[in-house]
């Protein structure tokens, strides 16, 4: 199908943006990689009057590593650049191992990290880092700029926090602690596919040993990435084991995840997937903190 006639806007800067987001409101959706908003409108699920195009807002397009490690990340950054930065890396590497499991390359060659996240796709991977890293979002609209925790930004299937006049400027991360360790694994039928079942995990030791801290958050388990917290209560103040893990794994399969039955596998399926899931990103994380 093609997609309903819209007027094409493009800005040639972010000013330029949120005016036209002031005016236009609910009338207009931004354009960014497209990879997800073409079909979209090809398939007429948005019919809007505007579409605003954010590929000539070079103002958006950057990744700045501070003198701290926290990496502020624009939101017309395309994925393929952050997978590549070895800066980054260095100093967030859940995200190293999260951008290559995002589609294909041709993919995120045009997809931006800002797409990905304002799509707000519950099988997406990077809203889930997002709320592994416990990461700021900042948004920008004529009337100011506020930052949300990644974690308050989704708040329903493919609904964020965004209001109409607003843009999703920045993804903001700190650097990874010492002595934490990271991962994230997902079961897809073929690689590039939207997955079945997919886990983000953090995992810090103390001096003493014991997991001082753990996030574990999930894909494709509810309306929006979902954060295992009794699993993670499990964990906390404890010596890590394989007993200990398997018990944090059952509890987050089992009671915590919300997968739903699909043509392509039962809500039971996904639930015994983010079980055995969860106990190999603990055992790698595991590793990867005492290292670290
Ligand atoms: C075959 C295929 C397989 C895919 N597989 C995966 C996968 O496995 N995992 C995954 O996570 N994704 C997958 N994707 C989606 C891909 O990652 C998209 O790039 C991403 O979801 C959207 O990014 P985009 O830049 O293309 O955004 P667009 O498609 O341009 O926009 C997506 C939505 O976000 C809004 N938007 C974009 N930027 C902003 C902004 N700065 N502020 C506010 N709103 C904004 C748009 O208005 C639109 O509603 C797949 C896509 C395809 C075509």
């Amino acid at each position: 199908m093609k997609p309903p006639p819209f007027d094409y806007l493009a800005p040639g800067s972010l000013d330029e943006t949120l005016g036209l987001l002031a005016e236009k409101g609910g009338e207009a959706k931004v354009l960014a990689g497209g990879q997800s908003l073409v079909p979209v409108l090809n398939f007429r699920l948005a019919q809007p009057t505007f579409l605003v195009d954010l590929n000539g807002v070079d103002e958006l397009d950057y990744i700045e590593v501070e003198d701290d490690g926290s990496v502020r990340i624009g939101a017309m950054a395309r994925q393929r650049r952050l997978e590549l930065d070895t800066r980054v890396h260095g100093q967030v590497p859940l995200l190293a191992v999260t951008m290559p499991l995002i589609a294909h390359p041709q993919i995120r060659n045009r997809g931006t990290v800002g797409g990905s996240l304002a799509h707000a796709d519950p099988s997406g991977e990077l809203p889930v880092a997002a709320v592994a890293l416990e990461a700021e979002l900042v948004l920008r609209s004529h009337r100011g700029e506020r930052t949300v925790p990644a974690a308050d930004f989704c708040q329903g299937l493919m609904t964020t926090a965004l209001a109409e006049d607003e843009l999703l400027c920045e993804l903001r991360v700190r650097a990874t602690p010492r002595r934490t360790g990271w991962e994230f694994r997902e079961i897809a039928r073929r690689h590039g596919d939207y997955a079945h079942a997919g886990v983000a995990a953090r995992l810090t030791l103390g001096d003493d040993g014991k997991i001082s801290a753990a996030r574990l958050v999930y894909l494709s388990a509810g309306e929006v990435p979902m954060s295992a917290v009794r699993a993670c209560a499990i964990l906390e103040g404890e010596q890590p084991s394989e007993e200990l893990f398997a018990e944090a794994a059952l509890t987050a399969g089992r009671d915590e995840v919300d997968p739903s039955d699909d043509i392509h596998a039962t809500a039971a399926f996904k639930r015994h997937l983010a079980e055995a899931l969860t106990r190999r990103v603990l055992a790698t994380a595991l590793d990867r903190a005492k290292v670290a």
